[in-house]
């Protein structure tokens, strides 16, 4: 319906991507609910078989040179399964996002490919015990001794704490108050050992079955060589990843407020009381009508920012505003539109004969992770407040469209 936002390869891969989720078992999805798998491999080797992880990737790599439209696309198709399976499909996405930029040819080839192939699972590890919105006062320490790092310290929610074999772990590599903190921090490619625990493992909410986990390091040996970029390149390679960082949690909600969107709409049309069906009722069908509106102003942002990063990387605080903007509103409008169909649905829509409250209790979290709606719009107004400020040219100075424009006077400020 929406395809004249794609050009044609990116409807193909869609395409790909719908016949992929039309065959996941439901079983999974209800088996991770229930915590009874965790990480599940076969989901993410699957993807890979069907050259669907990581299409933003060079193909030398095992990507597809897809754009983000593409990837989005995709995502929402995935989005309609579950948030913790939309997370094991960006993740290849984000991971890789700070390999494929910063990564030397030999840590593409060592670990890009084998993910893009499926063969080898990835984490990120961000937050730490201490709080996850101050990212730059991260207190795991690297610390350099001859060929390798010592890496010490913990990192908490890490989706993949069980289950995967690599981890993104970002680490303070100097304490110098003279060094700007972005610059105080370093990304390692940390491989699991026996000096990496898992502490703790989540009961979560919602989103279940991502293996999540606070992860203790202890005194890991990290060979210098996994060291991603240069030493203090940590703040760099972090406002890079949050790219798809963000807009993976904006994409994938979108196809889970749709599908919650389709199953209320269908309900309210054969469900009766008082001897009509209830769509008849205006305080039912304007629900649909907010719930879709609010759906279809979520997915153009989504686009918009897609469209962004594909054209004006080269102006980054642009793309950091419109990926903040399109993450905050995707998921606060999406989570809004599931709730919105589970009151449609009445009483049955609380219970798990339908999975609207699954989603609901997933969508709960998109607010949350991968930067809250606090520090998108802590983002948001920073850029713009730049933006506007900083304008060097504006058409029309529209203040003085007013007729007492010119007085001066009362135009006071302190
Ligand atoms: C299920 C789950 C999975 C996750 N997966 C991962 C993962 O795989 N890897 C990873 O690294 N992290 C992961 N996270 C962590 C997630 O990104 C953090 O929880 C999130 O960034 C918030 O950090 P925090 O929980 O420490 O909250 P805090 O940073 O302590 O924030 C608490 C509250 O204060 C608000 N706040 C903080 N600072 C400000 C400010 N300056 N202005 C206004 N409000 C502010 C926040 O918005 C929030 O409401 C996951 C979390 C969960 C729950």
């Amino acid at each position: 319906m929406y395809d004249f936002l794609l050009r044609s390869e990116e409807v193909s891969l869609r395409e790909k991507a719908r016949e992929f989720v039309s065959k996941v078992p439901r079983e999974l999805l209800l088996d991770m609910d229930e915590d009874k798998i965790q990480y599940p491999t076969d989901f993410v080797r699957n993807l890979a078989e069907e050259g669907l992880l990581g299409l933003r990737f060079p193909k030398e790599y095992g990507g597809q040179d897809a754009s983000w439209v593409a990837e989005m696309a995709v995502l929402e198709e995935i989005g309609h399964l579950s948030l913790a399976l939309g997370c094991l499909y960006s993740l290849p996405s984000i991971c890789g996002e700070a390999l494929n930029h910063f990564g030397t040819k030999e840590q593409k080839e060592r670990f890009l490919r084998p993910i893009l192939k499926g063969d080898l699972f990835c984490a990120e590890a961000l937050t730490e015990p201490r709080g996850g919105s101050d990212f730059f006062g991260a207190a795991t320490v690297a610390e350099k001794q001859g060929d390798h790092y010592v890496l010490t310290g913990q990192k908490r929610f890490v989706v993949g704490a069980i289950g995967a074999d690599i981890f993104l772990v970002y680490a303070r590599t100097s304490s110098d108050p003279d060094i700007p903190r972005q610059q105080q921090i370093s990304l390692f490619v940390v491989e699991r050992d026996e000096n990496v625990k898992v502490k703790y493992t989540y009961g979560l909410m919602g989103t279940r079955g991502g293996g999540a986990g606070r992860l203790v390091f202890d005194k890991v040996r990290v060979p210098a060589e996994n060291l991603v970029g240069n030493e203090g390149d940590g703040g760099k390679i972090f406002y890079q990843m949050m790219y798809p960082e963000r807009m993976t949690s904006a994409a994938g909600i979108l196809g889970m407020a749709d599908a919650s969107l389709r199953i209320a709409t269908r309900y309210s049309s054969k469900r009766k009381a008082f001897g009509r069906p209830i769509r008849a009722f205006q305080g039912v069908s304007f629900k649909i009508a907010e719930g879709i509106t609010l759906l279809d102003s979520a997915r153009a942002m989504v686009y918009m920012a897609a469209k962004a990063l594909d054209e004006y990387q080269d102006q980054p605080a642009l793309c950091r505003r419109l990926v903040s903007e399109a993450k905050r509103v995707a998921t606060e409008q999406c989570y809004r539109v599931i709730d919105l169909a589970l009151q449609v649905m009445g009483g049955i829509g609380y219970t798990n004969v339908y999975p609207i409250e699954r989603f609901f209790r997933d969508a709960r979290l998109s607010t949350i992770w991968t930067g809250t709606s606090e520090i998108m719009n802590l983002i948001i107004q920073h850029e713009y407040y730049k933006e506007v400020l900083d304008a060097k040219r504006f058409q029309r100075d529209t203040e003085l469209d007013a007729k007492e424009a010119f007085a001066s006077e009362e135009k006071v400020f302190e």
